[in-house]
Formats: structure tokens, sequence, C-alpha cells
């Protein structure tokens, strides 16, 4: 039996995606897009070579960087099962088929320059046709109970506390007699936020693929976050300004949404024009209120006691959501001050772009960045405070002030990872660390090696572990 790491190794902290393979079975775990600059999305093909079988695949949570590839196996004629909790389904479905359109208007934009030089038409990644084919594949499966997903391989799929339905997967192996547990974490999320549960830890494995996205550090404990979240709004609120938020759709979208409707409920902050500028976040949310009223036992105690004494939307009577191009392009004209969220997230795409070229050159303008910014991403340089950053090819100057609340993040700090961590630490399984930059894998794997003794593989893109 054995592993290879076919995404989020080598330093690359999108992509994820692993094939594991004994004499019998073939089953992917995660199948994720690569994101950030063009060197990461030119790695974004198929995860396995045409003649390698796929059984079935497991998928730890929504998100694109999770599950952007699988039209890929669609494509490549593979009609496996997909299997993944109800939620997950939800929230995969609506990324991929988002993730097929923006490929498709994306090959059509190249196309009509191409058709302008002559050039032969350029083909999309996938299709809606192929995101619509692997989406008929996925198979829900219950938390916490062993499924078996393909011979002599059993998968249970635990809370992972980092967007609706994530989870980390346990997997048991079996061959020629003898069984072996692997356990991968997922995307793990911070502790402590009162929207969804906390992840729960894993008892025993004989190897681990943990994540490491921010093994070099911690964030703010949410509370401070909130307060610092709290002064900049009423700041920018005061002197007239504009709060543009690139936000992931999906998780961000909805936890800033409720933030701010609860300092209106809470007299915080008076009622201002708030505007949820992403089609895809407005589907989210809707995703959300389908399962508060159907799995509530998803959601944190707090925030259901919250929303039984009054819903949320009575709150956000000033949010509005804004679906059409024109009503996006309207918001720029509108009388600061406001909020925008908007995708995409790392600020590399879609509807933010075009708020940040308007108003990145005003100091009264204030950035607020909420999540994960790759490396190479737009995202990445206004948290690095370049001097001047270029969008749609156009140089603009940053004087906008840029806030990084990383207490607002999806993943867990370096803490929490370790208390994830610890929990399997005496089981004394090998550890492969993954989804990382170098620096935060490296920092990571030395912590594990003080507190546990334990020697930590830093694999790189293609490498196969033995098990
Ligand atoms: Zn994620």
């Amino acid at each position: 039996m054995k592993i290879t790491v076919v995404g989020a190794a080598g330093g690359e902290v999108t992509g994820s995606a692993y094939y594991i393979q004994t004499d019998r079975a073939s089953v992917l775990l995660d199948c994720g897009m690569f994101q950030g600059g063009k060197k990461s999305e030119a790695l974004n093909k198929p995860p396995v070579g045409a003649r390698q079988k796929i059984d079935a695949v497991l998928v730890t949570h929504g998100h694109l960087d999770h599950t952007g590839r699988l039209p890929l196996l669609a494509q490549r004629g593979h009609t496996m099962p997909v299997y993944a909790t109800a939620a997950t389904i939800d929230m995969a479905a609506l990324i991929i088929r988002d993730s097929a359109r923006i490929q498709a208007g994306d090959a059509k934009r190249k196309n009509r320059k191409r058709a302008r030089t002559g050039e032969p038409p350029a083909q999309p990644l996938y299709t809606e046709q192929e995101a619509e084919d692997i989406i008929k594949r996925f198979r829900p499966v219950s938390y916490n109970k062993a499924v078996k997903v393909a011979t002599g391989i059993e998968a249970r799929f635990v809370e992972a506390g980092h967007m609706l339905g994530s989870t980390s997967i346990e997997v048991t192996i079996s061959e020629d007699g003898r069984q072996k547990r692997v356990v991968f974490s997922g995307d793990l999320g911070p502790r402590g936020v009162p929207m969804l549960h906390d992840f729960v830890p894993l008892r025993e494995a004989d190897m681990v693929f943990l994540e490491s996205t921010y093994g070099d550090r911690d964030h703010k404990p949410f509370e401070e976050t909130v307060e610092e979240f709290s002064a900049v709004v009423k700041d920018a609120v005061a002197r007239k300004g504009r709060i543009l938020i690139p936000t992931f759709a999906v998780g961000r979208a909805q936890l800033l949404t409720t933030l701010l409707g609860w300092m209106f409920r809470k007299n915080k902050l008076r009622p201002f024009p708030l505007f949820l500028d992403s089609p895809m976040a407005i589907e989210a949310t809707k995703i959300y209120y389908k399962h508060f009223q159907e799995t509530p036992e998803l959601f944190d105690e707090r925030l259901l006691k919250y929303i039984e004494q009054k819903p949320i939307r009575e709150d956000l009577k000033t949010l509005k959501p804004t679906v059409s191009a024109n009503e996006s392009a309207a918001i720029g004209k509108c009388t600061p001050p406001y909020l925008v969220m908007a995708g995409a997230g790392m600020c590399n795409a879609g509807r933010i772009l075009h708020h940040l070229k308007e108003n990145l050159a005003k100091s009264e303008t204030h950035v607020l960045i909420v999540g994960y910014q790759g490396r190479g991403s737009l995202g990445r340089r206004l948290v690095d405070k370049e001097e001047v950053v270029r969008i749609y090819g156009e140089e603009v100057p940053l004087k906008a002030q840029v806030h990084t609340m990383g207490g607002f993040s999806a993943h867990a700090g370096q803490k929490d990872l370790l208390a994830w961590f610890d929990a399997l630490a005496p089981s004394k399984p090998r550890v492969i660390l993954i989804h990382g930059e170098d620096g935060p894998r490296q920092t990571l794997a030395d912590l594990i090696q003080q507190r546990h003794g334990l020697k930590s593989t830093l694999p790189a893109m293609k490498d196969t572990i033995e098990l």
C-alpha cells in the first residue's frame, strides 16, 4: 500500500490531492485546484495518469483548492462515486459550477483576443457539462460512521471545524492481512468561533497527513479580532470611507455579515449600507439557511440561540445582495460610507478587482484582509503593502489602509494545530506535513519533534510514501 502526494506539497498550499493505492483498490482523497499565481495554476492537470484507475474519491470539504480539479476526472471518463458529507456536497456543487463558469468565461475572453491574432482557440480547463457530470457522482456520508468506499478501504468523516460540512478523514486500509490507519486532517478550523463546532481530534493512526498553513504563527483570539474589526469599521464609517473586504464566498462572507448584524443589534454601530457583491456568496448563504433548517446540529449552540431570539436578516436591513453586473457597477456611485464584500478571496479575479481598482489610491479606503493570501496573488501584495499594484494592466498606487485580520481565518493557528495533533501523538503516527509554505511547514515539524519526539516528512509534489 502506498500514497502519492499529488497536490498541496513541496511548499504549495493549494491543489490538495492524495492518491491511495493497494493491490486491490485505488482511492483519491480531495482533488483541488491550484490557485494563486500563473505558476501554480499551470499545475491544474488531472491528478493521476490516464491509465490509472480510481475506485472512489473522498472529499474533505467544499473549498475550490480541495474540489476544483474534480471535473477533470469526469473529462477523463471516470465514473467512480465521490463521498462527502451532505453540506460539503451542497457547497462543492456551488463552487465547482462557479469554477466551470469562470473557466468558460476566461476561454471566451482569450479567444476574442486570439481571433484577432489568428491563434488557435483556447479550450477551458473543463466545461460546465463536465462539472455537472462529476456533481452527479456525489454520495452523502454521515459524520463519524465508517463506510466501505472500495475493496479493503473504509473511511470515516469527522468534524474539522473549518467550513460548513468540513471533515478530517480517517482511512482504514487493508492489504494481505495487514491493516493501516491513515488520518488526513483536511483543513482544520480555529477553535472558539461561535458559528460552527470546533474540530474533533482523532486518537489513533499509523500515519497522519497534517495541514500546516499557519504552522508558524498564532492568530489573535477571535474576541480580540472582533474588537479590532469593530474599531476599523467604526473609524471608517466616521470618516465616510469605503470598506472593501475580499472574501471567500463561503464561510467568511457569512461570518462577517452575521457579525455586522450583531453589531447593529447590540447598538455598537448604527446600520449603514452593506453590499454582498457576490452571486456566489449569496447562493452560499442560502445553503447556510437550508442547513440551519435541516441540520441545526452542524452549528454552534451560541449561534442557534442567537438566531432563535431574532432572525439574522432582521438585523441586516441595510444589506443589499447585488446579483447582476449592473447592480455591482452601481455600488461605485454610492456615497460612502459603505462596506463591500466581494470575491475572489485572494483578489486574483472577480468583482473585488473593480472595487480595488477604483479605490486603492484613496487614503480613506480601508481594505480588510480576512483570509489566506497565496503567494503571487494580488491579495498577498496588499498584505505586503507594496507601493504600487497592477490591476487589469493598470498601475494603481496603494494609498488605502490595509488591515490583516488573521483571527477571522478559517484555518487553525499553530496552537490549535498542535492541540489537534496532541490527541493523536500517543499512537506515534508517521507525520506527513502538507498544505503549507516551506517556513510554516518546517516550524511545525520542529515543534512536533520537540513536543513528541516525532520526525515529520515534508513531501514534495509527486512523492510516494509506502505504508
Ligand atoms: Zn479549505
